[in-house]
């Protein structure tokens, strides 16, 4: 019997940067899902969900198409198979349990932790001896061609190559990656509003669109190197993004500035700057919420319940219109800290939050199994 634990991964800043080239900081989380599995003689796959009480069987000689309809094995299914395709033989067969302390579908990546575990099961098991970048490659592939979820990177790199105690500092175009220390009295909360995530789409496709409008304008003028928003500097932001039409012009301004707040998050977590780290987060939350537009009244409502009850810093983290704040909070504090943004946040919304402690995590691992 084999066991694997996977995190989840909640982004300290650096949102809707990915898709244009830019810098994220993610942390892989201590609420993970776990993978108890059975190596099998055949390829045969049994797998049982004790989150969804969901059962599924797999073959790995005869893996489904791709783009499989909803459910949890398309992930496995995914992985397999991008696996499968990588090493140019097929994997054993399992008999495996998946169970998870990661809420499903709240932001914070229980499908990449999903993949990772069965991706660190595989490698494990098949000897494959894979890099965790090319693991976290192949889980990301697993999700656009089986999930039809066109991720960046930084789900799977975080829940495959986070450190404990650590933030990964990721550039999402050379792949360069940076394990951050975080202050060790520095709790991580994760304060889900309980309004679900609800950036459609549409608005989705709608806000890279204006993304790549604003390349294209700034093009013009600073010449082919602009390749995305990635290699706008603040100061030629300033200069030329007045000649960007609206909304365009905000959009690109909030990727430009984030940029260069998750650079200057980095120098303020080394110095343990808790002005420096309150600032950039708001400065975060109010570019996502005025120039990005994708915040919403329940977000806002967190992030100032947070900072009353003393966070040292918080903002709204993931797609947006819904879904989870992450704040920064002084250990000594938490417990009360918790107790007072739970109340302050019910004075203000109408559903139902939800706070999780976490520490910075481990990535991916098999874990020695309890007797
Ligand atoms: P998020 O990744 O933010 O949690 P997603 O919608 O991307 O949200 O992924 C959630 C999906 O991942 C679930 O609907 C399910 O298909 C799959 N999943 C994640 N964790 C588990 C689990 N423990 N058991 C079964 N399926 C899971
Ligand atoms: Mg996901």
């Amino acid at each position: 019997m084999l066991c694997v634990r996977a995190p989840g991964r909640v982004n300290l800043i650096g949102e809707h940067t990915d898709y244009n080239d830019g810098y994220v900081l993610p942390v892989a989380i201590s609420l993970e899902t776990r993978v108890y599995a059975q190596p099998r003689t055949d390829a045969l796959c049994h797998i049982y969900s004790e989150t969804l009480d969901e059962q599924h069987v797999l073959n790995l000689a005869d893996l489904p198409p791709e783009q499989l309809p909803d459910g949890f094995i398309r992930y496995v299914a995914g992985v397999a198979a991008m696996l499968q395709q990588h090493a140019g033989r097929t994997l054993t067969g399992v008999d495996a349990t998946i169970c998870s302390g990661l809420p499903l579908g709240a932001g914070l990546s229980s499908s990449a932790a999903l993949e990772a575990a069965f991706a660190v099961l595989w490698d494990a098991l098949d000897d494959l001896r894979l890099e965790r970048l090319t693991l976290a490659q192949l889980c990301q592939q697993a999700e656009h061609r089986y999930a039809g979820v066109h991720c960046g990177l930084m789900d799977q790199a975080a829940s495959l190559l986070g450190q404990a105690g650590r933030a990964l500092f990721l550039d999402t175009r050379t792949h360069a990656m940076q394990h951050v220390p975080l202050p060790p009295d520095w709790a991580i909360v994760v304060a889900d509003t309980g309004k679900p995530r609800a950036l459609a789409e549409s608005d989705y496709n709608l806000r890279r669109a204006q993304c790549e409008q604003a390349v294209v304008a700034l093009q013009g003028v600073l010449g082919e190197s602009v390749v995305a928003l990635r290699d706008v500097s603040p100061e030629q932001g300033a200069l030329y993004l007045p000649l960007v039409e609206e909304p365009a012009r905000r959009r690109a301004r909030h990727v430009v500035g984030e940029n260069a707040r998750v650079l200057a998050f980095l120098t303020a977590l080394r110095h343990a700057d808790t002005a420096q780290v309150r600032a950039l987060m708001l400065a975060s939350h109010a570019s996502l919420r005025d120039d990005y537009e994708v915040s919403c009244a329940e977000l806002d409502a967190m992030v100032e319940a947070c900072l009353q009850a003393g966070a040292i810093g918080a903002r709204m983290t993931g797609a947006g219109f819904g879904g989870a704040c992450v704040a920064l909070v002084e250990r000594a504090h938490l417990e009360r800290f918790l107790t007072d943004a739970e109340r302050r946040y019910r004075a203000r919304a109408a559903y139902e939050p939800r706070f999780y402690a976490c520490d910075a995590a481990a990535g991916a691992s098999l874990c020695p199994m309890e007797t």
